[in-house]
């Protein structure tokens, strides 16, 4: 009989110990459906045009998507929040906002991808035409640049100059003069043509992978989480978990990005459905989720 109250006792340390751990371990992964995640707004690089608040703004969108359908809050923006949500500008959205600058559509489609493709190959040939047409003007402009200064060393050693001679290489220094200028502009012209080539093979490369993934995955389906989608990133690093945004069309598709990295944020994976928010390319304005979507919700929510 003495022993049984220290039976007890060892009993109790030990449940209350299973259900410490068990608290802490329910702290440490946040459950989607259950606890409400948070997120907070990391770097908003301006180059993009829009504020810190309209960016938050818009992830704030994003995240009241995913508490629609269950009628319950998902998402919260958290000053200490786990999820940091960036903008970051680089060369993806440098290209593209060059060739819209230039009235070029862009869209991650093959027929965006070949037609860019047909306007590269004919910026090509008229940068390979103006280029060598360039070369061969500025070898005959130099050449005339050295007739003439040849010959107004001659005249300077000379005791006395014409009047006629004195008037025609002022005329001929004037031209000389104008004919650089307007050979500085072809210059000009030829570097701008160039760098929109180089624009436009970035953002081709950019739809060529993502078009090319979206064949690798249709090999091996639903085993990879957000990298081959070039306008976002989720990324889960020893317990540290990033949204990067580095590319969008207008205001719509970049609702539309965070709300695809929300949903891998989610656990969920990318959906087959080429209207759903978590299909791996972005194509669409809507900023819904589409039935496949809140179907991979409502399963994601029902399993835990
Ligand atoms: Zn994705």
């Amino acid at each position: 009989m003495s022993n049984l109250p220290r039976i007890i006792s060892w009993k109790s340390v030990f449940l209350l110990s299973l259900l410490i751990i068990l608290a802490v371990m329910s702290l440490q992964t946040p459950k989607p459906c259950q606890d409400i995640i948070t997120y907070r707004i990391g770097k908003v690089d301006d180059r993009f045009g829009l504020t810190r608040q309209e960016f938050a703004l818009a992830v704030n969108m994003a995240a009241v998507m995913w508490g629609k359908p269950l009628g319950w809050e998902m998402f919260r923006e958290d000053s200490s929040g786990a999820i940091e949500i960036n903008l970051v500008y680089d060369y993806r959205q440098e290209s593209s906002d060059k060739l819209k600058k230039l009235n070029y559509k862009i869209d991650n489609t093959k027929t965006s991808y070949e037609d860019l493709k047909v306007r590269l190959e004919n910026l090509h040939t008229e940068y390979n035409q103006n280029s060598a047409e360039l070369a061969n003007n500025l070898s005959m402009y130099n050449s005339r640049l050295n007739a003439f200064n040849a010959n107004v060393e001659y005249w300077n050693i000379q005791s006395g100059i014409r009047e006629s001679v004195h008037k025609n290489l002022t005329q001929e220094r004037d031209e000389l003069n104008a004919l650089r200028e307007k050979l500085q502009v072809r210059q000009d012209d030829l570097r701008r043509l160039k760098d929109t080539i180089n624009s436009m093979v970035v953002v081709i490369n950019e739809i060529a992978t993502n078009i090319n993934l979206d064949l690798v995955n249709y090999q091996n389906t639903g085993n990879t989480l957000g990298r081959e989608f070039c306008e976002g990133l989720y990324e889960n690093k020893n317990g540290k978990q990033t949204i990067n945004i580095y590319q969008f069309d207008n205001d719509y598709r970049l609702v539309r990005v965070l709300a695809h990295e929300l949903g891998h944020a989610l656990k969920l994976n990318h959906s087959a459905d080429t209207s759903a928010v978590m299909y791996r390319l972005i194509q669409s304005d809507v900023i819904e989720l589409s039935p496949n979507d809140i179907a991979a919700l409502r399963k994601r929510c029902d399993n835990q």
